[in-house]
């Protein structure tokens, strides 16, 4: 298996070649240059594998240069009772029948991300030291992506973290989860700014070529191929859960930001996985929703901030991957719409022929979500089903009430557990909602960060001071 680029600008590489960069040079995404294609004995024989086994057949399929037995090691280590606090990794909860929630946030910081960021903390692992390289991730988080780096890569050889997180700007458990740890390789960051200074940042030391080859830095932004696979392999745990052959129809709502979570059942779907609708659910930062029932891409100026963060996006990275697709995988036109989005801020495709295919050959549709719908959505699910959700498995469980229909059993994909976002779930339901015991005394821990101003070249000093 080959990777290209979605802008046609990069000659054909392996999965080790793409797996520890970010955007491929032209500025594309990279995309495998064919989706490998799953037989009904193959998916027959998939139905009875364990989620690590699963996990190995399909992560073969993408990473060809990767021996079977490093694969099935990498992955033995990764998807386990004692990381994800069940033998089913991602365990799938009915509520009545025809409705479903796929619970992802069993890791380690409560949230899908752990899913695929553990993985690949370990495939980075093993690549950089096949190699003899090493790497150092700069980034910048408002929560969920920034914790779920730090956990993965804790420990790691050959790897350093330097997260940058806005000063005082995020919850006591979101701050002490990433704060509290104390592995030598992982630099908290406090930037004396907003989120977008952090941000900027990043963004500043990513534009000095020569200061980010020396000091070999990199990234694991939600564009990461790595991450994509990963996420790919739940889409068939839950539909062999769900269904009771192979070939009934299952429907999937996806609470969605960068379009990372969703893309990976695209990806899913085209294998052969017998999915009938893929449902984009966002919050009020809607260019998903938008994009889907119209045709318009309209990037917006400025994130609105909202009760389901990891959902604030002005623009929807990863949707580059699918529209890829969408036009027949022609790189030029690609490259014309993702310059119009760069010229004049989106396009539109309400007019192109291949939108006809958005909801037909590709099973797409979407919905979108307010705060108050999510408050609603949180004391219906307790009282109908006696369960507290998350806000942003809120949005995904709102559309899926709105959408569903006899036609096909719906699977909401539980994106965060509540304990991460108490504020929310105490406006809704007046009482706090229960962590998992691990995570019970996490303020309490000694924490350890560097405050800093939102400066450059203070940044850059301490990132040169601290790697060997
Ligand atoms: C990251 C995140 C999302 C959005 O996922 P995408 O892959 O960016 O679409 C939704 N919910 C939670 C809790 C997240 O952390």
């Amino acid at each position: 298996m080959r990777y290209i680029s979605t802008r046609g600008g990069m000659a054909p590489q392996s999965f080790s070649d793409i797996l520890l960069g970010g955007l491929a040079p032209d500025g594309g995404l990279v995309v495998p240059e064919q989706y490998p294609q799953i037989d009904e004995a193959t998916l027959a024989r998939w139905r009875a594998l364990s989620y690590p086994e699963l996990a190995f057949e399909i992560v073969s399929l993408f990473a060809t240069d990767i021996s079977a037995a490093d694969l099935k090691a990498i992955v033995d280590k990764t998807y386990t009772k004692e990381i994800f606090g069940s033998d089913d990794i991602t365990p799938l909860k009915t509520l009545e029948p025809g409705l479903h929630i796929l619970e992802l946030s069993n890791g380690p910081t409560l949230a899908f991300k752990d899913v695929a960021m553990q993985l690949l903390g370990n495939l980075f692992e093993y690549v950089l030291e096949k190699r003899g390289e090493q790497i150092n991730i700069v980034g910048a988080t408002s929560g969920d992506t920034g914790s779920a780096a730090e956990y993965a890569m804790r420990g790691k050889h050959r790897v350093n973290v330097f997260m940058l997180s806005p000063h005082g700007k995020m919850s006591p458990f979101q701050r002490a989860q990433m704060y509290s740890l104390q592995d030598a390789n992982i630099y908290n960051i406090a930037v004396k700014g907003m989120f977008d200074d952090a941000q900027d940042m990043v963004k500043a030391v990513n534009n000095d070529a020569a200061f980010k080859a020396r000091y070999k830095i990199g990234a694991v932004n939600s564009i990461n191929w790595g991450r994509i696979v990963a996420q790919v392999v739940y889409y068939f745990k839950a539909y062999f859960a769900v269904s009771e052959k192979n070939g009934d129809a299952v429907s999937f709502v996806v609470p969605s930001g960068n379009f990372g979570n969703v893309c990976a059942g695209h990806i899913a779907r085209q294998m052969g996985l017998p999915i009938k609708q893929l449902i984009v659910a966002t919050n009020e930062n809607d260019v998903l929703d938008e994009f889907f029932r119209t045709g318009v891409y309209k990037v917006r100026g400025e994130a609105q901030a909202t009760s389901s963060p990891s959902m604030d996006i002005s623009k929807a990275s990863n949707l580059e991957r699918f529209v890829f697709d969408l036009v027949g995988r022609d790189s030029g036109r690609l490259a014309e719409l993702w310059h119009q989005v760069d010229q004049a801020g989106g396009f539109d495709l309400s007019g192109a022929q291949c939108f006809g295919d958005v909801g037909g050959k590709y099973g797409f549709a979407s919905g979108r979500s307010s705060h108050a719908d999510r408050l609603t959505t949180i004391r219906q699910a307790k009282a109908a089903y006696g369960v507290t959700i998350d806000p942003h498995t809120a949005d995904g469980m709102k559309v899926a009430l709105e959408v569903r229909d006899d036609s096909a059993p719906v699977v909401v994909l539980e994106t965060a557990l509540p304990a991460k976002f108490e504020d929310t779930i105490v406006e809704a339901l007046g009482e706090k909602p229960v962590r998992p015991a691990f995570a019970d005394e996490l303020e309490r821990l000694p924490q350890r960060v560097e405050e800093m101003d939102a400066d450059v070249t203070q940044l850059k000093r301490f990132i040169a001071d601290h790697i060997a």
